[in-house]
């Protein structure tokens, strides 16, 4: 059987790949301990609940399944709490891709799929981002998903561990069949807590800082639709089983949306009043982040088709509306 470890599947991206690896085909196995996911988001595959800081635990998990490789999503990941609590980001993302990828390695296992970050490119002005530039991550954040990157290198070198690596830029929108969709406790990214807003659901929206050095004054950001996102990875896995050797690529659209610009086509989307307020600058943001490459369609043939601005957010706002998660 053509299993693969899929490592927080039961989390927003983990649960797109999911669906998208058993179309594809293959046997998604998920592995996550429900800190931030949901066990209910596990439609398309065994599950097998466990901690990444607990190596017997992996140890099973891959001899129960002998995988043919391993997509590796858990993490945390937000930028604000990294700056505040960096001991936690280092001990489950370092540590805990550690104990991983030993593990994959021991278990003859050759090829990783890593989801990566923009943010471990950090602040680069009138830079293109495109795969050779610098990584200098502002936040913690971005720092552990850089070491894990050089981790990756490491156990390539020495034990011939291949690894496609994507640097994702800002995941939005949901599945359009609503079988899953984007859901955190507590939620933090920019969307999900604007269509909270727009339905009452919670307080307005704050910006987090408006004096910027860009046209409106808001950081910028290019956003990618969930979905194509997760079509990359099967490319990248495919990739790899077709006996390529490590690559990374950036996996966004090369268009920048300002938090203002996110407002206004929410507004045009949903027909609804955005609630918002103007706060002070949220620590650890980068001012701009839009990808440079077109490495990932010119090499693996990816073609983003959902990550339009006004389709990302109606997926995200179909999603919002069925209530799925409402307590
Ligand atoms: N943002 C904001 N208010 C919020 C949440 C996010 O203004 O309540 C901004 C944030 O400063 C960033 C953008 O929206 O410029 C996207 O933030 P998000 O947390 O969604 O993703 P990140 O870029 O941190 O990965």
């Amino acid at each position: 059987m053509n299993h693969v470890i899929v490592t927080g599947g039961a989390g927003y991206i983990g649960s797109h790949a999911c669906k998208a690896l058993a179309q594809a085909g293959f046997v998604p196995v998920t592995f996550d301990n429900l800190v931030t996911g949901w066990e209910d988001a596990v439609k398309f595959g065994p599950f097998e609940k466990g901690d990444l800081l607990d190596r017997a635990r992996l140890d099973e998990v891959f001899s129960a399944y002998e995988p043919v490789a391993v997509m590796h999503f858990a993490a945390l990941s937000q930028v604000g709490e990294s700056m505040k609590a960096p001991g936690k980001y280092w001990l489950n993302n370092v540590q805990g891709s550690l104990n991983l990828i030993e593990a994959t390695v021991e278990a003859g296992v050759r090829n990783f799929v890593f989801s990566s970050t923009c943010a471990t490119y950090g602040d680069h002005d009138n830079v293109t981002l495109d795969e050779s530039v610098e990584q200098l991550p502002i936040n913690a954040y971005g720092a552990s998903k850089r070491a894990i990157e050089d981790m990756l290198r490491d156990f390539d070198a020495a034990y011939g561990l291949h690894s496609v690596i994507f640097r994702y830029f800002n995941v939005a929108g949901a599945d359009p069949e609503a079988e899953v969709g984007e859901f955190h406790q507590p939620e933090t990214h920019l969307i999900p807590l604007m269509l909270d807003a727009i339905d009452g659901k919670r307080d307005a929206l704050t910006i987090f800082g408006t004096d910027y050095d860009t046209p409106d004054g808001t950081c910028i950001r290019d956003y990618v639709h969930v979905c194509d996102l997760v079509d990359a990875h099967v490319l990248g896995l495919k990739r790899l089983l077709d006996g390529h050797g490590s690559r990374v690529f950036n996996l966004g659209t090369g268009t920048g949306f300002s938090v203002r610009e996110v407002i206004d086509q929410s507004r045009a989307v949903t027909n609804r009043a955005v609630p918002y307020n103007e706060g002070p600058r949220r620590a650890g943001d980068c001012t701009k982040l839009v990808s440079g490459s077109t490495r990932a369609e010119k090499e693996l043939g990816w073609e983003p088709k959902r990550s339009k601005m006004d389709l990302m957010i109606a997926d995200a706002w179909r999603w919002h509306q069925t209530g799925h998660y409402d307590k």
